[in-house]
């Protein structure tokens, strides 16, 4: 069977849910026994999203090879199986710097290098290079990023349209669209949805299926409507409105419309009976009204949900498990420098971060979380928030910090590694993706994995400095996970508190709904404990 290709583009307006509806139907075929793997295309310049600001993009999601990718790729973790490494992820940025460095290796033979043929070509050749990843794979899904219209998006446009040519029968084009409520006239509209569906077809890209993210479920008539002028059959129109209780539901509404069975007669697919049984059981625990946790999430960035979405899911999944209603307070670390501030919750989580702003009022909340035993978790830089915060209080050294922040302090307790001294670039050159972490006997975080060895994503150029070891130990840290025997301190605990424990990785990375990770379930249960007592 020859491999098929389902590209997703995204219309009228962008923050659509791309992501998330290509994680969806990926969740879908996999349901019905295929094999996926996923592609993200993104228009931008940056060659990947590693030197971009939280702000500017939100998370920075790393794979085990250690790309730093965008942060859809962490959808796709969470929802399928899809194999994700840097060839799962490829900016306009890449691509043009492919083309242009084999253009000055004089590849191209003398030609004049241009966006058609040559960007396209290696938009393609970045198309094949995903379905290559293994034997196994029977669907590649691809997203398109941006929105259709836009100026950048047009050479992966043309790439896709070129690609549909020469693999005809085994390609479907989905479009997602926006179909407003308007109040004033009490309608929806579908005015925006037929004109991006022209913009494509401008281009030479017909949809077969047409997905309408809306506030309510659409009537047949609108469904009819949008078939006639998108040009699309009536039964390949489909609707995807908002769902208020659990994004994991998102599946489970495409498929009571048939959307995957639709996929799999457009592609010609053995149709299996889909099996969801498990997502069901999970997101049935999930929509169940339950006590509530809360849980402050101490940052920089908690105005853009997108910050820390691997947290939050990471968060989210563990609470299923753990069945808690879990209440996310979102805590800005400029504000805080009274406990009034951190607003009682049941436990705090310090999460990753870069440079000065902030530090003064995370420090204030893993102090307070270490005098009144609250459950802590440091992630990344929580965890160097935890050390500092140690050293300054506990070891009596007022002016420790990480030199990240202070270079010249006299308690450098977080230090620069010596390979990491000659670097000059920023972009790449943290230590990135996953390391094996040896785990202390007793500890936590043992406890929690119930394993001594195990494998976790990185994005640090920062390291606790083992000329404190002793100290810290002396008084009570406990360094549970190195990277190997007594090297690299990859997981700091406080011996004498319920659960104080910092990793300098990322486990949010390595979270699923049917998976919760270890270390999450084990603070959420930390803080049900310090909420409730002992179960
Ligand atoms: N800024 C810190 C470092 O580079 C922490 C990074 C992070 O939290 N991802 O080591």
């Amino acid at each position: 069977m020859s491999i098929k290709y389902i590209f997703i583009t995204g219309g009228v307006v962008s923050s659509l849910g791309k992501g998330l509806t290509t994680a969806a139907i990926g969740n879908l075929l996999e349901a019905r026994g295929l094999n996926i793997a996923i592609l993200k295309l993104d228009p931008y310049l940056n060659v990947d999203p590693g030197t971009m600001n939280p702000f500017q993009h939100g998370e920075v999601y790393v794979t085990d090879d250690g790309s730093e990718t965008d942060l859809d790729l962490g959808h796709y973790y969470r929802f399928t199986k899809s194999p994700l490494s840097k060839v799962s992820n490829a900016t306009s940025g890449q691509i043009y710097e492919t083309v242009i460095k084999k253009e000055r290796k004089g590849e191209y033979l003398g030609k004049t290098v241009q966006v058609i043929p040559h960007i396209t070509d290696e938009i393609k050749n970045r198309i094949t290079a995903v379905a290559k990843q293994s034997q196994k794979i029977d669907v590649v899904l691809i997203e398109i990023g941006g929105t259709v219209g836009d100026i950048e998006c047009l050479p992966f446009l043309e790439a896709i349209r070129q690609f549909r040519y020469e693999h005809h029968d085994d390609c479907v084009n989905i479009h997602l669209t926006y179909v407003p409520y308007l109040k004033a006239a009490g309608e929806v509209k579908t005015k925006p949805s037929q004109h991006s569906a022209m913009i494509l077809r401008e281009i030479g890209i017909i949809p077969d299926m047409i997905l309408c993210r809306c506030e309510q479920a659409l009537s047949d008539e609108i469904k009819e409507k949008i078939s006639l002028f998108c040009n699309v059959l009536k039964q390949d129109v489909f609707d995807e409105k908002d769902v208020d209780s659990t994004i994991y539901e998102v599946p489970l509404e495409l498929h009571k419309q048939g959307l995957d069975e639709r996929i799999l007669t457009l592609l010609s697919l053995p149709a299996k009976q889909a099996d969801l049984s498990a997502w069901k059981e999970m997101v049935a625990i999930a929509i169940k009204p339950k006590q509530k946790l809360k849980i402050g999430v101490v940052g920089k960035y908690v105005d853009l949900n997108d910050a820390y979405k691997s947290i939050y899911e990471a968060l989210y999944h563990a609470s299923i498990a753990a069945h808690v209603d879990l209440d996310i307070c979102k805590i800005e670390s400029d504000k805080v420098d009274h406990e009034s501030q951190l607003e009682k919750c049941d436990g705090y989580l310090v999460p990753g971060g870069f440079g000065q702003r902030g530090w003064l009022g995370k420090i204030f909340t893993a102090k307070y979380c270490r005098e009144n035993n609250i459950p802590f978790f440091g992630v990344c830089l929580g965890m160097q928030i935890m050390i500092v915060e140690f050293a300054r209080n506990v070891l009596g050294k007022g002016t420790a910090h990480s030199v990240e922040v202070d270079p010249h302090t006299e308690f450098p307790v977080i230090s620069l590694m010596e390979e990491q001294k000659k670097i000059e670039k920023l972009g790449a050159t943290m230590r990135l993706g996953s390391y094996p972490c040896l785990l202390k006997p007793e500890s936590k975080a043992y406890l929690a994995y119930g394993k001594k060895v195990v494998q976790e994503r990185h994005r640090h150029r920062y390291e606790f400095n083992n000329e404190f070891k002793e100290e810290f130990e002396k008084h009570g840290m406990v360094f549970a996970g190195t990277l190997n025997e007594g090297s690299l301190c990859e997981i700091a605990e406080i011996s004498h508190h319920p659960w104080m424990v910092g990793v300098q990785f990322h486990p949010e990375f390595k979270s699923k709904p049917l998976e919760p990770h270890p270390l999450f379930t084990s603070f959420i249960n930390a803080a049900k404990e310090a909420k409730w007592g002992k179960s």
